[in-house]
């Protein structure tokens, strides 16, 4: 397709598509088309060249809305552009729509978006898992060949498996967070997801590189789209995902080992013992951090104000009453509180001792393993309001994935087949853990695998 047909069958797919709710607003291409057309005449090499690309609305596009499904950001323009976004533009890629997300990146089932739900293709009772769930199901739906979102404790990888689909979520600072919303800096990172390892490897090659505007960015340069022979990879089964599973994902993880070894890897069992302390010590971080980054909106400096508050105080209580989501407020004031003076050593300061733990058991774990295995999520897409009303039942999705955030690591999910529930066939996806910088390695395996 040119460029203009394949942004145009982009568009009409999003609407038609409308009753899932991936996408939060479009984005008119006809700019970028005409910024394409010029340097489709020059002798430019532009690896995504007319490609349409859904992102997760917490990515800056100037002159575009971006609200991390927040009634806060609801009338908010980008006045500039995510570094990540601007590396696909600049490549040919062309931005068609800002995808449906939880409320500030904050949730696993995307349910939490202040614009309404997400529902997943495979059954639309159901789930697409979150936060990124829009950019999962834009994906998944076919809506566009490449999306984007972000993965904090999971928000790429988890969608990813509820959705069936590839999602990466990089080494931290392998690609930059510039105009990403901040969610939970230390933890945040930009993700793709990808209907091939071929696909996974052209946009990784895109986005990844060092950045001035963010100096956690890695300077070291990843090379992707090299090759992996399976025959003497050390894989790592991670005892401690195994537990708690589906029979269906379950019976994935079975398949997935009697494919590595039917290829010649060597499979064994590792224990990370303090995987068990992962998602209490993640909630701490992230909750602190979040009560930090979320205070810039405080109805004086970004955003919408809360009208006829009499003073300043009273202006930013009731602005952030009003425009954040009970979720986003719960996170603020246990984030708050965790950071309080008296409090701070019993909970900020013990977990990220915990924190440093487990960076240092996957580091040994990676002195005998080239990669690690466990499922992504220990269940498929469950009920739209099956979990909802239950925060450790949230919580619990995140279980396999936020440990990896914690230790920074990059990891990825791939599709391992179906679990039938209740007559519907849904996903199941499994995930691969590398060490730090080993991003190329994991798509390669990715690839290996298809
Ligand atoms: N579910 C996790 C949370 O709510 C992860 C979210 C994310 O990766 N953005 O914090």
């Amino acid at each position: 397709l040119a460029p203009d047909a394949a942004a145009q069958e982009a568009l009409r797919r999003m609407r038609d598509a409308s009753p899932l709710h991936a996408v939060l607003s479009e984005v008119d291409p006809s700019e970028q088309l005409q910024a394409l057309k010029r340097r489709l005449n020059t002798d430019e090499l532009l690896p995504l060249a007319g490609v349409p690309v859904i992102i997760k609305d917490n990515l800056n596009l100037r002159g575009t809305r971006t609200t991390c499904a927040s009634h806060m950001l609801a009338e908010y323009r980008s006045p500039y552009t995510a570094t990540a976004v601007q590396r696909l533009m600049d490549a040919g890629a062309v931005v068609v729509g800002k995808a449906n997300m939880d409320e500030f990146a904050m949730g696993s089932s995307t349910e939490n978006s202040a614009f309404g739900p997400t529902l997943n293709p495979w059954g639309t009772g159901r789930v697409p898992g979150g936060s990124s769930g829009g950019s999962a199901v834009a994906i998944a739906a076919r809506l566009a060949p490449l999306t984007v979102g972000s993965d904090t404790g999971g928000s790429v990888r988890q969608p990813a498996a509820l959705c069936g689909v590839y999602g990466l979520k990089p080494t931290y600072g392998r690609i930059s967070r510039s105009g990403l919303v901040a969610y939970a800096s230390s933890l945040d990172t930009v993700a793709p997801f990808a209907l091939s390892a071929a696909d996974l490897a052209l946009v990784m090659g895109v986005m990844a590189g060092h950045d001035p505007h963010d100096a956690t960015s890695l300077s070291d340069s990843a090379e992707f789209g090299s090759a992996l022979n399976l025959r003497g990879l050390r894989v790592g089964l991670v005892t401690e995902g195994r537990r708690g599973l589906t029979p269906g994902v379950d019976a994935a993880l079975s398949r997935m080992q009697a494919a590595l070894t039917g290829a010649g890897a060597e499979i064994e069992e590792v224990s990370l013992p303090h995987l068990d302390h992962a998602v209490a010590t993640y909630y701490v971080v992230a909750m602190a951090e979040a009560s930090s980054n979320l205070s810039r909106f405080d109805g004086m400096h970004y955003a919408r104000r809360a009208e006829g508050a009499g003073g300043a105080d009273e202006t930013m209580r009731r602005t952030r009453e009003e425009f954040f989501g009970a979720e986003v407020q719960k996170r603020i004031m246990l984030g708050t509180f965790i950071l309080s003076s008296g409090y701070s050593d019993r909970y900020y300061t013990k977990a990220l001792q915990v924190r440093r733990l487990i960076a240092q058991e996957f580091v040994d774990a990676f002195g005998r393993f080239d990669v690690l295995l466990m499922p992504t999520s220990p269940f498929p897409a469950f009920r739209l309001g099956e979990r909802s009303g239950d925060p450790l039942a949230m919580y619990a999705a995140d279980v396999n994935t936020v440990a990896v955030n914690l230790a920074g690591v990059p990891a990825l999910n791939v599709p391992a087949g179906f679990e039938t529930v209740d007559g519907e066939q849904l996903p199941v996806g499994l995930q691969f853990v590398a060490r730090a910088g080993d991003d190329a390695r994991l798509v390669a395996l990715a690839a290996a695998l298809e």
